[in-house]
């Protein structure tokens, strides 16, 4: 029998995992999608993630696999451009960028060195929990199936089943306007080169008449390429607050290559030539935090405890620290070597930094 089912191999789901079976416990990790997401979401790790990173084992192939951030260009429409440079000496670690699909590729990587493998397209149906047991029915390849563990953990993203299942609040509001995301190639003019490491932040004010038109540029590994995003355009509607789903919108066609140009026309006084674009999407951010991150033995982490803005690169980062925070814990009770109210600084430590986060996506 497994001590601890994790539902969800995202970044938190994965680093929850291998946190986990490096300090002893038993654990199945699934995942409802068959295969990872070609999207690219999460780039930015911050200097705290790195230091997680090394004492998991992974800061040297993640740094092999990534970009180092110098800092980011900001340029108002009407105002000369200035770059901000990341003064990251004092740290051991400066800001790094990896695709988060590479993250989750070299997270899993390491949890199969342990001889743990994500049990995919196997969902989370329902679960009860009696005594010092939670009860589980899984729905997978094979059926319908059924198991017991001392612990659950959801790491099942912003719609998680886990939290819904626990009645536990999301409170918080959606931002009504919807985002567009690209994978693209640019050539910035020779009279404005953008130095490798440097984001692009164009930004026209739109006054009263809405909100600013937005071209966003965050470098990729690959040379010359750029996750690039903007708000869609106006005739898509914003949606009023309320119950917008949070996340990339699989269902919507993203922008093409023309819609990224004229964005980046729009926007920047010398702008780069967008080319071989090579995926796009749409996303939609709310802000949401859960009222608690626990019940009895089932608990939440990562997006299904909290939800914000992509400014400032916060959602994994925070949500690889909660996993980091609640994964030696949970091994020193089931090896009784803690008592269980340990776990109670689980919440106590990480929703005042989700909630903080939030606070600071918000003033951004
Ligand atoms: C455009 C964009 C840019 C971003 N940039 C950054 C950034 O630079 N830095 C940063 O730190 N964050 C960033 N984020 C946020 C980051 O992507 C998320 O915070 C991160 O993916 C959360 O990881 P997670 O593991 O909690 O959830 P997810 O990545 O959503 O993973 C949850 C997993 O659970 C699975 N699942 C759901 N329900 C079930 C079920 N019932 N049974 C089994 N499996 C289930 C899902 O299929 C999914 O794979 C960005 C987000 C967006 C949209």
């Amino acid at each position: 029998m497994a001590d601890v089912l994790v539902v969800g191999a995202g970044p938190v789901g994965l680093t929850l995992t291998c946190e986990l079976v490096r300090h002893g416990a038993r654990v199945r990790i699934i995942e409802a999608r068959t295969a990872p997401l070609p999207y690219c979401r999460a780039i930015g790790v911050t200097s705290r993630t790195l230091e997680v990173y090394e004492d998991m084992g992974v800061a040297r192939a993640m740094v092999d696999a990534g970009l180092w951030l110098t800092g980011a260009r900001t340029e108002v429409a009407g105002y000369p451009a200035r770059d901000a440079l990341q003064d990251l000496d004092d740290l051991p670690y400066a800001a790094l960028g990896v695709p988060q699909g590479e993250t989750e590729r070299i997270l899993a990587a390491h949890l199969s060195g342990y001889g743990v493998t994500v049990e995919r397209g196997v969902r989370l149906a329902s679960f009860t929990q009696a005594g010092d047991l939670v009860r589980v029915d899984l729905d997978g390849p094979d059926g319908l199936q059924m198991d017991h563990v001392r612990y659950l953990v959801g790491c099942d993203g912003a719609h998680s089943t886990v939290r819904k299942a626990l009645h536990i609040p999301f409170e918080g509001e959606a931002w009504p306007y919807p985002f567009m995301l690209g994978d693209v190639r640019l050539d910035f003019p020779p009279e404005a080169p953008l130095p490798r490491g440097l984001a692009l932040r164009g930004l026209r004010l739109m006054g009263e008449d809405g909100p600013p038109e937005m071209f966003i540029a965050i470098p990729l590994p690959e040379h010359g390429r750029y996750r690039v995003s903007m708000l869609a355009p106006a005739e898509d509607g914003a949606l009023a607050g309320g119950d917008v789903a949070h996340g990339i919108q699989t269902e919507q066609r993203g922008p093409d290559l023309s819609d990224i140009q004229a964005a980046a026309d729009r926007v920047l006084a010398h702008p780069p030539r967008a080319s071989d674009l090579r995926w796009s999407s749409r996303f939609r951010i709310s802000l949401r935090l859960a009222e608690r991150y626990r019940t009895d033995n089932a608990f939440i982490a990562g997006d299904a405890a909290h939800i914000h803005p992509p400014t400032g690169g916060q959602g994994m980062n925070t949500g690889i620290q909660d996993a980091y925070n609640l994964a030696w814990k949970m091994a020193l009770v089931l090896k009784g070597i803690a008592a269980p109210a340990v776990l109670d600084s689980y919440e106590a430590e990480r929703r005042p930094v989700a909630e903080q986060v939030i606070a600071d996506t918000v003033e951004e």
